[in-house]
């Protein structure tokens, strides 16, 4: 039991790879808050947590609004005994060139990866130091927070800035045993990625299988996916990790697609 009694705040956690985070999380001993915007989602992931043993807590939150971010984490930090992890998680992608993407996507992207982080971890920030515990945040970047794919201006933006938030919180959590580290996947087929196959075939001119093999997974060492347990591995590893030799990193789980 790796995280026996700790809190984590797993944002997205109805879906995906933040479900995934959660569910290793709860069999690690933790209490885990679904926060998502899917309520019903969010209640059906923590119903099937807390049936298989777990400690779990649905809680809607549009990552995006700040009052709904303060009320949910002091909900979660009043229900379960404070904050100690949490997962910056909740994304979404939309796929253009640059010149056909509105403003309004634009800003909606940047909100969503990068409001969302910060105001989930002013939130949860206020708890970790409160308690003088330590904590552990983790932002869930990408191979885009290294790299360039086309269409994806803004998600590259926006996972790109997740590793200065990273850093900084790293710096400024020190004193107070809160690390700071993000996570970067290659392609995971969760529904985030499956919506984007058929989209890129579309504007690329190419087949949905041409999109899996010579853009998805072209530069990996193996033509593989990476899964879910791959990414909830290392969200353990940063959320377990005891000392503060481990901060301010990102990590790159991609088959190889980009070495540092
Ligand atoms: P997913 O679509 O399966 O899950 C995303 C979850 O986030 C959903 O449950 C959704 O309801 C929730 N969500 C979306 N907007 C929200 C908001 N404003 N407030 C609260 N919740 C919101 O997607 P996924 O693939 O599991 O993606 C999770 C994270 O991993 C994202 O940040 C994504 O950018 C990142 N990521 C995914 C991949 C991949 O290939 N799937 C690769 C690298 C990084």
């Amino acid at each position: 039991m790796q995280l026996q009694d700790k809190v984590a705040f797993v944002t997205g956690s109805a879906s995906g790879i933040g479900k995934e985070i959660a569910i290793v999380y709860a069999r690690e001993g933790a209490k885990v808050v679904i926060a998502d915007m899917n309520k019903e989602a969010a209640d059906a992931t923590a119903a099937e947590l807390n049936a298989s043993g777990g400690r779990a807590l649905g809680v809607a939150v549009d990552v995006t609004n700040e009052d709904q971010v303060n009320a949910a984490v002091d909900l979660a930090a009043s229900s379960f005994g404070g904050i100690d992890v949490l997962v910056s998680n909740a994304g979404i992608q939309i796929v253009h060139p640059v010149e056909d993407f509105t403003f309004a996507e634009w800003k909606k992207m940047l909100a969503i990866h990068l409001d969302g982080a910060f105001l989930t971890t002013r939130a949860c920030l206020k708890h970790m130091y409160a308690q003088g515990r330590g904590g552990s945040v983790i932002y869930m970047g990408s191979v885009h927070s290294k790299e360039a794919s086309l269409l994806k201006a803004p998600y590259v933006t926006a996972k790109h800035g997740l590793i200065g938030l990273c850093k900084t919180v790293a710096k400024e959590g020190a004193k107070h045993k809160v690390r700071a580290n993000v996570i970067c996947p290659g392609f995971v087929r969760t529904p985030l990625v499956e919506k984007q196959i058929p989209e890129q075939a579309k504007t690329l001119g190419i087949s949905e299988d041409e999109v899996i093999r010579n853009v998805m997974l072209k530069e990996t060492v193996d033509g593989e996916f990476t899964t879910t347990d791959d990414v909830a591995r290392v969200a353990l590893l940063f959320a377990a990790f005891p000392t503060s030799a481990l901060t301010g990193q990102s990590l790159v789980v991609s088959h190889g697609w980009f070495m540092q």
